[in-house]
């Protein structure tokens, strides 16, 4: 492939909008174009990335008995009242729904469980017909309140979604586990570094979740990592033990002191320096929605812990939980955002307590009273023991459940999730099958996610420079990349098409800069920009067929024969293959 005969063009500027180093590298190279926000043109060098991730993810889910098909994208509101899911999406306002011509409602699928269902119903009858594990790759749709980062968050994006079957709950195990084996192989040949980490299976409950993160500092994710013993999971899972409740001082009375302007833990600790942060409890006021109504909660926790969220949601089998605005904490607590306590709020909010407050006792709290906290407070004493649940967020440093050793607060991109939705969706759709014996029986189900342009996206986010793009062998748009430094010059001519034909006869993506009139300097900065992996440069020395070898991730370039690139090219090819 002559890069003169193809659409390549690079930009100076990086798109404004660019927050990650994936986004403004790609969109400078022509590798994406933004349409709108959250949709992107996939200009043909992405196309070709796409299309090698897409055959990784095909190669392993045949060679594991999966099968493919291909789902509309577009569904009708009928399925989604059946799964009971249509309210919820709207309200969330993840859905792209609208009406058809004849006033029918329908969606851009954002997911595909309500088809697969609908389509297993028809099709599946028999035990005998199961365990089946059936997938597609598609577009999908989802109205994301931020879309951002280029491919990373669009709101039109390529997913592999794959759907188990099975007859009983243990099958329905055996098939997930074969499938977390079938992630860890794909992943492992995409040549990413990636973690798979135990992750929250949110409303959707089930028994096992876990999602495929790809290392990298720029992830949204926060990921709870311990060295010694494995242990990896979403923060949002996360559970770790912390430092011990300190010791109980003196029982005296409860009291109120004047704390003005106090409304954090630090300001707190400047006005009472004795007392240990952990004798210092917070009292959080949360606006939790449900499906059809609202309600305040109340989650108190120790000074020196903070609370997760998504803990707080699972636990009130809530739709979203958001800390309160100040309208709200006036009304329940009488006071400015700050002074918040357990002692005194209004009627209709509802106390809970982090497990981090087990054990603590003669406490400092708020007040409920702009600029005033309660001291030596006693649960039991001066107010009744309140639930407490594991609500808290791991931190760096505290100590894994299972075993000796530390948590480390990493980062992550998840490129994967897999999930057992055991028989939610087979239950609702009415969707079963007859088993050896007794009567007809839901569907165990599992359902396997990999965003496919996403993982684009965080191969770069992991492998890049200043200077542009490290493409993984696997994953690069082409492997090889000829670098001519006269075209037009004889000698050059001859080993670079010579080099350029072996390898196109040997099954190899290269690409050869064979433009005219570019000066070294830009077609090297257009060569780091693109980042294919692996460069063979022929200049000067090419009478002598003599070449450079100067791989995009390595520094500076070893002179080598023809022969020897050619070695070296197919030793790297194998090595990347190697699994
Ligand atoms: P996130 O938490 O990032 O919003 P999700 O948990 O909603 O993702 P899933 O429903 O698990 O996503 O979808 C399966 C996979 O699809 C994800 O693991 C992710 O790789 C990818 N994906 C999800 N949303 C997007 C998006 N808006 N743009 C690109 N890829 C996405
Ligand atoms: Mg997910």
């Amino acid at each position: 492939m002559k890069l003169s005969q193809l659409l390549f063009v690079t930009l100076k500027e990086e798109p404004a909008d660019a927050e990650v180093r994936s986004h403004a590298l790609m969109a400078r190279a022509g590798f994406l174009h933004k349409l709108a926000a959250g949709q992107y043109t996939y200009g043909p060098f992405l196309l070709r990335t796409l299309r090698k991730i897409e055959a990784i993810v095909r190669e392993e889910h045949d060679r594991a008995g999966c099968q493919e098909l291909l789902m509309p994208a577009l569904q009708p509101k009928e399925l989604w009242e059946e799964s009971g899911r249509w309210d919820r999406y709207v309200t969330d306002g993840i859905l792209f729904h609208f009406a058809d011509r004849k006033g029918s409602e329908m969606c851009l699928g954002p997911t595909h469980e309500e088809v697969i269902t609908t389509f297993a119903k028809r099709f599946v009858k028999s035990y005998k017909q199961l365990p089946l594990t059936l997938y597609q790759i598609q577009t999908k749709f989802r109205d994301e309140i931020r879309p951002r980062f280029g491919l990373m968050r669009g709101r039109e994006f390529i997913m592999k979604d794959a759907y188990s079957f099975d007859a009983t709950e243990e099958a329905m195990a055996e098939s997930y586990a074969k499938m977390r084996d079938v992630y860890t192989r794909i992943f492992s040949r995409t040549g990413l570094r990636f973690t798979p980490v135990q992750a929250d299976s949110g409303a959707i409950g089930g028994s096992g979740s876990e999602e495929f993160m790809v290392d990298a500092d720029t992830g949204e994710d926060a990921i709870a990592v311990c060295r010694d013993t494995g242990y990896a999971a979403n923060v949002e899972k996360a559970v770790s033990l912390i430092s011990p409740p300190p010791a109980a001082p003196a029982k005296v009375a409860m009291h109120k002191e004047p704390t003005p302007g106090a409304k954090t833990c630090d300001a707190l600790r400047e006005l009472f320096p004795e007392l240990p942060v952990e004798r210092l409890l917070k009292t959080v006021i949360y606006e939790v929605t449900y499906e059809e109504s609202s309600a305040v909660v109340a989650v108190m926790a120790r000074g020196d812990r903070e609370l997760n969220e998504v803990k707080v949601l699972n636990h009130l089998n809530a739709l979203d939980v958001q800390l309160a605005e100040h309208d709200t904490v006036k009304r329940v607590t009488g006071a400015d955002v700050g002074f918040a306590g357990p002692i005194g709020l209004a009627d209709d909010v509802r106390l809970l307590a982090d497990s981090s407050v087990e054990g603590v006792e003669g406490f400092l709290c708020g007040g409920n009273e702009t600029d005033v906290h309660y001291l030596d407070v006693w649960f039991g004493r001066d107010l009744e023991r309140p639930e407490t649940v594991d609500f808290g967020l791991v931190q760096e440093g505290d100590r894994v459940v299972d075993g000796e050793g530390t948590i480390t607060i990493t980062r992550g991109i998840e490129v994967g999730h897999i999930f057992q939705l055991g028989c939610k969706y087979s239950e609702a759709m009415n969707a079963t099958f007859a088993p050896e014996q007794g009567k007809l029986t839901p569907f165990w189900m599992g359902c396997y996610g990999i965003g496919v342009s996403r993982v684009a996206a965080s191969a770069i986010e992991q492998n890049h420079d200043d200077a542009g793009m490290i493409w993984p062998i696997p994953i690069a748009p082409y492997t090889v990349l000829i670098i001519q430094m006269r075209p037009g010059d004889e000698a050059q001519d001859a080993v670079a098409q010579e080099l350029h034909d072996t390898l196109q006869s040997e099954g190899v993506d290269v690409l050869w800069d064979e433009r005219p009139k570019i000066s070294p300097g830009a077609r090297f900065k257009d060569a780091d920009l693109i980042g294919l992996p692996l460069r063979v440069v022929v200049g000067r020395d090419a009478a002598e067929r003599q070449v450079e070898w100067n791989p995009r991730a390595t520094e500076g370039s070893e002179v080598v024969s023809v022969e020897d690139a050619l070695a070296k090219v197919r030793a790297a090819i194998a090595e990347a293959n190697a699994l």
